[in-house]
């Protein structure tokens, strides 16, 4: 979900394929915290996801223009997932240890017609530290299911997205290489 949903947008509104391919592992950077106990802390908190990457957008607007999309494209992945992570993250540590949540709940029944409700639940729960992470959630099984019934069904369009994609990693790698 992390990878596929912001990098599917970017590439849909026809940004530079080669860019958001090659920065789409900033989608999942932040869950690196991890590896230092301080899961959805560390590397979810204000500082790493709009600090940096404003300053970085700051520095390309004075000193480097041509870094500018890739600092913007820095800023919208990191930025995306803390969004997708807004079930529990503690975006203001250090200053602040609970986690905010913020969740969306939709319910519908057909009791005396169609009823949709929705219910946003949010507030500030205590921080649960988590050494591990889950590595492909529930909606992510489903989402990659999806994808492969996709693939499937569109298997030329498929197969040509493949050697794009491969395309674009040699050729990156081999001018990496000179
Ligand atoms: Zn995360």
């Amino acid at each position: 979900m992390h990878i596929l949903l912001p990098t599917l947008f970017l590439l849909a509104i026809r940004l530079d394929p080669k860019m958001v391919i090659l920065l789409a592992p900033f989608t999942i950077l932040p869950d690196f915290d991890a590896a230092f106990g301080l899961h959805r802390a560390l590397f979810h908190s204000f500082v790493p996801i709009v600090i940096l990457p404003v300053a970085l957008i700051i520095y390309s607007k004075l000193k480097r223009p041509e870094w500018m999309l890739g600092a913007l494209l820095v800023q919208f992945y990191l930025a995306s997932h803390v969004v997708l992570d807004l079930g529990g993250v503690a975006f203001l540590w250090p200053l602040v240890e609970d986690q905010m949540y913020f969740e969306p709940i939709v319910t519908f029944n057909l009791q005396g017609g169609v009823n949709f409700d929705i219910d946003v639940e949010y507030g500030w729960k205590p921080y649960e530290p988590m050494t591990t992470t889950q590595f492909i959630s529930e909606s992510g099984f489903a989402l990659i299911f999806l994808g492969a019934l996709m693939v499937v069904v569109f298997r030329k369009e498929a197969l040509g997205a493949a050697r794009g994609a491969w395309r674009i990693i040699g050729d990156t790698l081999s001018r990496l290489r000179r």
